[in-house]
């Protein structure tokens, strides 16, 4: 018998179902009354389920329960008015993963309404990246508000001690007052200038370029520095150095002192009814090991891992105390970048010890004698 050829009709079927099953995006055809009569290989293949299964309104199933109704009230308002459709929603992948997808449906005419076909496109990357980006726009405008917060603060109560003072200045006999309101105007401008320094400190470290300027140096000397410009302007504590030693240290002295006094003006911050604070030495062969105990606030369990994170304050408390939550991971890098340890022990309510180990390398020790 004479073999039929195809017909012209059915070599453009074979050709269409071809071209649909090697297209890298799942695509489905519904009927006029809104059934799924064809899905192509992409969709078997990336859903694990079978072509019978995806028919009807199986299809619904690969969809995530939580998109699910919200997927449908697109579809069946696009398909009442006969208009072409867009969303998104997660669809479960054959490893069990749900991944966004973008679904696309455009009317079919043939030449009276034929239902809808459309395509599905895997935009998981682009959603998490999406997700991730507005997530961040968040924290930097969180971060901008508490920075302006900060910035303003100061800056509010230098103007009044400097209108006061033009007032006092015409006035005889006020030199006093005058010596007291430059006095606060200084405090408020050194306020300015550490969160300045701050920012200007994240910005190095995140470009690389913190660079440490090492000596050799006595630790007793600037403890006793830090204990003196932080009592300064914080009377309200007594602070009780224990266990120190000449200890000669091989670092840059001038970000040492940064992070003992980070330390300290923390732990007097976050303790307003309390008195005093401790700083305990402790030296074994390798390293020298400098805690700052105080005996306020303390810090919560579930947000210790997080502590010195760059911007990162516990929130239950970061309304009632000032600050840009920037030293900790200030100091965390610089104690890093000189090879040793940063740590803190707290229980909420219970005060805090925060510690750092430096190292007690011996040669360059001995090559500078
Ligand atoms: P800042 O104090 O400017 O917010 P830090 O980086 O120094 O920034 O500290 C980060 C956060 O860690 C603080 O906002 C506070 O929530 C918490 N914290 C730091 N030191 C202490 C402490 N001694 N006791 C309790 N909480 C602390």
């Amino acid at each position: 018998m004479k073999k039929l050829s195809p017909t012209p009709r059915k070599l453009r079927e074979d050709h269409f179902t071809e071209l649909a099953d090697l297209i890298p995006t799942m695509i489905w055809k519904v009927n006029n009354e809104g059934s799924a009569t064809y899905v192509n290989k992409t969709w078997v293949d990336f859903t694990g389920m079978t072509f019978e299964n995806s028919l009807g309104f199986g299809w619904g199933m690969a969809v995530h329960p939580d998109d699910r109704d919200n997927e449908f009230k697109i579809f069946m308002t696009a398909f009442e008015k006969r208009s072409p459709f867009q969303s998104k929603f997660r669809l479960r992948r054959s490893d069990g993963q749900y991944r966004w997808v973008l679904s696309q449906g455009n009317v079919l005419y043939n030449p009276q309404f034929a239902g809808y076909i459309g395509s599905l496109t895997d935009i998981t990357e682009q959603e998490l990246a999406q997700q991730a980006t507005k997530i961040l726009m968040q924290k930097k405008d969180e971060f901008m508000s508490i920075a302006s917060h900060e910035l303003k603060t100061p800056i509010t109560s230098m103007k009044a001690s400097l209108q006061i003072l033009e007032r006092l200045s015409i006035q005889e006999g006020q030199l006093q007052q005058i010596y007291s309101f430059i006095g606060k105007a200084n405090k408020q401008v050194n306020k300015l200038i550490t969160l300045v320094e701050d920012l200007l400190d994240v910005t190095k470290i995140h470009a690389g370029k913190m660079q440490f300027n090492h000596s050799v140096f006595n630790i007793e000397e600037v403890l006793a520095d830090c204990v003196d410009q932080v009592k300064s302007h914080a009377i309200s504590h007594q602070i009780i150095i224990n266990g120190a030693d000449e200890v000669l240290i091989f670092a840059d002295k001038h970000r040492i002192e940064q992070v003992i006094i980070n330390f300290l003006s923390n732990a007097i911050k976050y303790s307003p009814d309390a008195d005093r604070v401790l700083i305990n030495l402790q030296k074994d062969e390798q390293y020298l090991k400098i805690a700052i105990q105080d005996f306020g606030i303390g810090i919560p369990a579930d947000k210790i891992r997080y502590i010195f994170n760059r911007f990162f304050r516990v929130e239950e408390s970061s309304q009632k105390f000032s600050g840009l939550g920037l030293g900790l991971y200030i100091s965390s890098e610089i104690v890093k970048r000189h090879g040793g340890d940063i740590g803190v022990e707290s229980q909420e309510g219970e005060g805090a010890i925060f510690w750092f180990t430096l190292p007690l390398s011996q040669e360059p020790l001995l090559n500078s004698i």
